[in-house]
């Protein structure tokens, strides 16, 4: 089986970063499932915006481009989105678009005008099958200036011929560029074959850009057929769509200025990847506590299961822990099954995390019969489907480590501060200063610095911030 996601770089120019990355939760659970991986992502290295950001900027166009695949491919690692198989780009790729475009000429299904070659929508009845839209629907809303010189306004450029200050390159027509729809079918034929299994994207994409390569494919080559497509959905802020053009944007490395690539991974599947996401602070520092929950719960388990030598733990646990595994797996794979239904599969995880806290901690759970073999199922059961999820660090103390970090970039605190404010808190104690010391627990807690109190002492967790918590209080 092979399974491609593609995506151009030029939504990266244009659109948040953000809507590219559900299609890249589903490397994983494929390979999980035992399917062998062929992912394709291609780069959009020459179109019109980045020509006339190029020519801002006095640079190359493929140079700005590959700077921008450079920083993106970045961000994906950042995020932990497993690398491609392949990475093709456009201007590597003029051989295979030219070939595309003259077997669809050869099939009667485009005709050319002045060096210009367009595809011709009337000879494909299929055409608005992805998106549900008829032509008759596009010529009532047309907007845009129409070229005379189409047959049909609905028909798109397959080859531009070349204009002044633009890069060019040879073809039969004469000098030029390719349109942007044919690049995308001639390299997942090329890379994938005529017949692929899921093809992704963002939900602009569906129209015209999906609509119009499906009908090059298949005017190319009739046996073409993509399985299933993958359309995410945006990210939102304010439940208003993030663009450049509404000053509401932001890029992947902001945000990971201040959060934990995992948190923000696991904010974006907190939302199945068709529905709109609403970005807020709120929502990452929900995020961040929920992912510190997990990796502490299951740093503890780890730290417990070291005490002990595999080899003597008994090879059975108590039912109820059984039932609660089985559940935990069952629900998850079923949710993930059901179209990638990543939120359920992260409720899930509460139960069994629930029932390592109790065993950790509760006078009931301590005494807990088989309760090492337990912890050591439980917490190997959570450790699967975070790996499923690309939710597993290197390693969970680490992971606590960068995340009492971030907690501290973002209160503008350092940890030796911290410190000293936990000394004048003892201190206040001891002189038994209440009111001093409860002050001193609330300026943290404002900032997002938890105090907890143990026999040992006190220590710090990174928490939501105080105004926030009231805010998550008074949304729920
Ligand atoms: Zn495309």
């Amino acid at each position: 089986m092979c399974v491609a996601s593609l995506r151009t770089i030029s939504a990266t120019l244009a659109t948040p970063e953000f809507t590219l990355l559900s299609t890249c939760f589903t490397g994983r659970y494929l390979k999980y499932l035992g399917y062998e991986v062929n992912y394709v992502r291609n780069f959009t290295d020459v179109d019109d915006k980045i020509i006339a950001r190029a020519n801002e900027l006095g640079e190359d166009p493929i140079n700005l481009s590959r700077r921008y695949c450079e920083e993106f491919r970045h961000d994906m690692a950042y995020l932990n989105c497993l690398p491609p198989s392949v990475e093709p780009c456009v201007s590597d790729h003029m051989p295979q678009i030219i070939d595309m475009i003259k077997q669809i000429l050869n099939n009667g299904c485009s005709y050319t005008i002045d060096g210009d070659v367009y595809f011709s929508v009337d000879k494909f009845p299929e055409y608005g099958r992805l998106s549900g839209r008829r032509l008759e629907d596009n010529r009532a809303g047309e907007r845009v200036a129409v070229d005379s010189r189409k047959k049909n306004p609905a028909d798109f450029a397959l080859w531009k011929s070349a204009k002044e200050g633009e890069p060019f390159w040879e073809s039969p027509w004469g000098p030029g560029r390719p349109g942007w729809h044919i690049e995308c079918s001639a390299m997942s034929a090329a890379y994938l074959g005529y017949s692929f299994d899921i093809h992704g994207g963002g939900m602009d994409l569906i129209f015209p850009h999906h609509e119009n390569e499906i009908a090059q494919s298949c005017a190319a080559c009739h046996e073409s057929s993509v399985s299933y497509w993958i359309h995410n959905g945006f990210v939102t802020i304010d439940s208003e769509k993030m663009s450049k053009s509404l000053g509401n944007f932001f890029t992947i490395r902001q945000v990971l200025e201040l959060y934990h690539p995992l948190a923000l991974r696991l904010f974006l599947m907190g939302t199945h990847y068709r529905s709109p996401i609403n970005y807020s602070d709120l929502q990452l520092e929900s995020s961040s506590d929920r992912v510190f929950y997990i990796f502490q719960t299951l740093h503890d388990c780890e730290r417990i299961l070291t005490q002990y030598d595999e080899a003597s733990l008994k090879d059975s646990i108590p039912p109820g822990i059984a039932t609660c595994i089985k559940n935990f797996y069952d629900e998850c794979l079923a949710s993930m099954l059901d179209d990638l239904h990543t939120p359920v599969a992260l409720a899930a995880m509460s139960e069994p995390l629930k029932t390592i806290n109790d065993l950790l901690h509760t006078r009931k759970g301590k005494k807990q019969e088989l309760r090492i073999e337990s912890l050591a199922a439980l917490g190997k059961a959570i450790g699967n489907i975070l790996t499923i999820l690309g939710l597993l660090p290197d390693s969970y103390s680490e992971a606590l480590q960068q995340l009492r970090d971030y907690a501290l970039k973002r209160a503008r605190l350092t940890e030796d501060q911290v410190v000293q404010k936990i000394e004048e808190r003892n201190a206040a104690r001891k002189n038994k200063d209440y009111e001093k010391s409860d002050a001193i627990r609330k300026e943290l807690a404002a900032v997002g610095i938890a105090l907890m109190d143990s026999p040992e002492g006190t220590t710090w967790r990174p928490a939501i911030p105080l105004a926030f918590q009231e805010l998550q209080f008074s949304a729920s």
